[in-house]
């Protein structure tokens, strides 16, 4: 009766995910996509610009290796080249996106599509039909709406990530979130002055306090100027560069750069999507949806940024995942609710589950045991920075509910406390294990030991 059992917009982590995983269940599926496979993440988003970090950090590198015996003569930083490489990157993973597509016999419908009615979709104006249609279409850079900020030389992140012929000699970043801080991290490993303006009272404000706190001395150290409570007025072109202008706390200043990064969220791209007349309902900016990803539209669904308020690549592939396992009459493997989030700064930065202040604001009672890594053999050597270990469980069951970590490898290190919380685990059951030495993990040990006494001391 339908060309298609689900048609899926969007080929990024969200949308490849179902797509995949709904025809694993047998269903016939189709996947539009208007730009490359892989979307944000693969294209403009996380692989870019930790391909970029990745240059910046083997600069970085052979710039501060004197003290390991390493010493580098006329070492350059060329920036065509390194946005090649990115470019390099995303191709690879961009064409195995489409590889994996084609092997499982899923059509890539190359063009823009926009959903005409609950089981209609035109791409580039052509009809087809599907039982379910699911919107994976991902979220653009939010704009400010102040004056200047459209004056050339004022990037977002996308535009940024297309590629800079030189490196600036100054860069001003407008928002100290994720964003903000990767693009902070690679242009002022490289030699670039950087300003971070940032609209709160510290860097990575909807993270543990201390993980910002922390970043923003190491940042500082770095050379990095660190404005927290700055909040930005607009922007003009001088003859010394863009002045981007700020008040902190009433008190005005302004902050000058060759180049401004505007990095203060991203929203749903929706753009286009519904014909005239169909209107999904939405919740702010993203679309609204139950628990089964069901817009108000009958038969039209959405997943990741287009409709979640976390915007992570690795949430959009679990609920494309979650929403082909519905539909297939699967029970969904994953929770929704443990998302591991990361940064990817010199410390790296990865947390997961609750900290002691959103237990403290749910009334929840825990522990929290802590390792500050200076004495780690690992951090001796490699002397990333200030770093340290948080894990907390509850204080009556003892249940692990939460961890942040700053240090080398963190990214990695995460999942193991995620699976911990996932499973209602105790410090007892993560300290069985042991950890390797030397090791950056050793100190999950140290950490787990100091949980351990306060959850006894509070018996
Ligand atoms: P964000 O929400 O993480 O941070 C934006 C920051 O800008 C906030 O700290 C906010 O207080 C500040 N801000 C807002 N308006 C401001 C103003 N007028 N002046 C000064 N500061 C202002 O947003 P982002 O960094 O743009 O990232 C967007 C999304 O992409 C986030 O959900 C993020 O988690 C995700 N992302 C994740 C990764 C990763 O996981 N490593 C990488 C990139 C992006």
């Amino acid at each position: 009766m339908y060309d298609y059992d689900l048609i899926v917009i969007g080929a990024g982590p969200g949308g490849s995910a179902a797509a995949l995983r709904a025809g694993k269940l047998g269903l016939k599926c189709a996947v539009v996509e208007a730009r490359e496979p892989g979307g944000t993440c693969v294209n403009r988003g996380c692989v870019s610009t930790k391909t970029l970090l990745h240059s910046s950090q083997l600069y970085h590198d052979a710039a501060n290796g004197g003290a390991a015996g390493i010493h580098m003569e006329a070492l350059r930083a060329d920036l065509p080249e390194i946005f090649q490489n990115k470019r390099r990157v995303a191709q690879i993973l961009s064409q195995g996106v489409e590889a994996m597509l084609k092997a499982a016999k899923i059509p890539l419908l190359r063009g823009r599509a926009r959903i005409e009615g609950p089981h209609r979709v035109s791409v580039d104006g052509a009809e087809v039909s599907a039982e379910h249609i699911l919107i994976a279409t991902g979220a653009a850079p939010v704009r400010l709406p102040l004056p200047g900020m459209d004056l050339p030389g004022v990037l977002t992140s996308e535009e940024l990530l297309e590629g800079l012929d030189r490196l600036p000699k100054s860069l001003v970043v407008i928002g100290g979130g994720v964003i903000g801080i990767e693009f902070a991290c690679f242009f002022s490993d490289l030699g670039v002055s950087v300003t971070i303006l940032e609209g709160l009272d510290r860097l990575l404000p909807m993270l543990d306090r201390e993980l910002g706190q922390n970043l923003g001395l190491i940042l500082k150290k770095q050379g990095v100027q660190v404005l927290p409570n700055a909040l930005v007025e607009g922007c003009e072109q001088t003859e010394g560069g863009l002045a981007v202008r700020y008040t902190v706390k009433g008190k005005p200043g302004e902050a000058l750069g060759e180049l401004v990064l505007v990095a203060v969220g991203r929203r749903a791209a929706l753009d286009g999507l519904f014909a005239p007349g169909l209107e999904p309902e939405r919740d702010g900016s993203i679309l609204k949806v139950n628990d089964r990803f069901e817009t108000s539209i009958p038969s039209v669904y959405a997943i990741g940024d287009a409709a979640s308020q976390v915007q992570l690549a690795h949430m959009a592939s679990a609920q494309g995942t979650a929403f082909a396992e519905l539909l297939g009459g699967v029970k969904p493997q994953t929770d929704l609710s443990l998302v591991p989030s990361c940064v990817y700064c010199r410390p790296e930065i990865a947390v997961v589950g609750l900290t002691e202040a959103e237990a403290k604001a749910r009334n929840i009672p825990v522990k929290v045991g802590k390792c500050v890594m200076g004495g780690n053999a690992r951090v001796v050597i490699d002397e990333p920075g200030r770093c340290f270990m948080k894990v907390l469980a509850r204080a009556d069951t003892r249940e692990l509910v939460g961890a942040q970590l700053m240090c080398p490898h963190a990214a990695d290190s995460i999942s193991q406390l995620s699976a911990a919380i996932a499973n209602r685990r105790t410090p007892e059951e993560l300290l069985l294990p042991m950890r390797p030495h030397p090791s950056f993990e050793e100190s999950l040990t140290e950490a787990l030991l100091d949980l351990q006494r306060k959850l006894d001391a509070a018996l």
